[in-house]
């Protein structure tokens, strides 16, 4: 399989963009698990540098020309469907998670199921938001082809081995919370991929351009 993700070694046998770990307090003492991921290079968490700004901006902006696809994703809100094929195990699903209004539990067990962690078997709930992000995500690109998944939900056992073989893995990540994705799609490109989610502006979003990939989740705004 030729997906790299998170915490695993590219071809090149270096590691993948590290975060050191840190966290954001609120003022409400909740705790935040900025830039958690553990393939996201440290950004300022505010105060955006006005390149940055500008870039939200024209991805903002790409979205919005893109209205028509977006009234189509309102009117189809009704029922999501998403599919997957998983990099490293082979795995596919197709589903539809939402249908009538509601989420539809025996089909978020699928997803649970493709998304766990491949390496220990663990399960973990995916948050329903992440896949509303890449059901959105989906329709913005105008795709119905599978995600390509390098790496869903990862085991806190996963994520200590990662971090005893390489520094720089974040002791906290949202994939560790069922709350990233690390996708690309066949055929598509992973950059107008990455464009399409920034200006969504649901969560973070990291490119891994040499893995090809994007990493998506439903945390705060921010990009790397
Ligand atoms: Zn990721």
């Amino acid at each position: 399989m030729g997906g790299l993700t998170c915490g695993t070694f590219s071809t090149a046998g270096a590691w993948h963009g590290r975060s050191p770990l840190r966290y954001d307090r609120a003022g409400s003492g909740h705790l935040y698990y900025g830039m958690s991921d553990a393939h996201a290079p440290m950004i300022p968490a505010s105060g955006f540098h006005p390149d940055r700004r500008r870039f939200l901006r024209r991805a903002a902006a790409t979205v919005a020309a893109l209205a028509p696809i977006g009234a189509a994703w309102g009117r189809a809100a009704e029922e999501r469907s998403l599919a997957f094929v998983h990099t490293h195990t082979g795995e596919t699903l197709s589903t539809v998670y939402f249908q009538g209004g509601s989420y539809r539990p025996p089909e978020l067990e699928r997803v649970n199921h493709l998304l766990r962690d491949f390496r220990t078997g663990d399960v973990h709930p995916i948050d329903p938001s992440l896949l509303d992000i890449l059901f959105e995500l989906r329709t913005l690109m105008d795709q119905d082809r599978p995600f390509e998944v390098i790496s869903g939900y990862r085991s806190p056992k996963t994520n200590a081995f990662l971090r005893r073989v390489s520094s720089g893995v974040a002791e906290h990540s949202l994939h560790m919370a069922g709350r990233a994705i690390d996708v690309r799609m066949s055929g598509y490109p992973t950059r107008r991929m990455r464009e399409l989610a920034l200006g969504m502006q649901r969560g973070g979003v990291g490119f891994y351009p040499t893995s090809d990939f994007v990493h998506l989740d439903n945390g705060r705004v921010r990009w790397w």
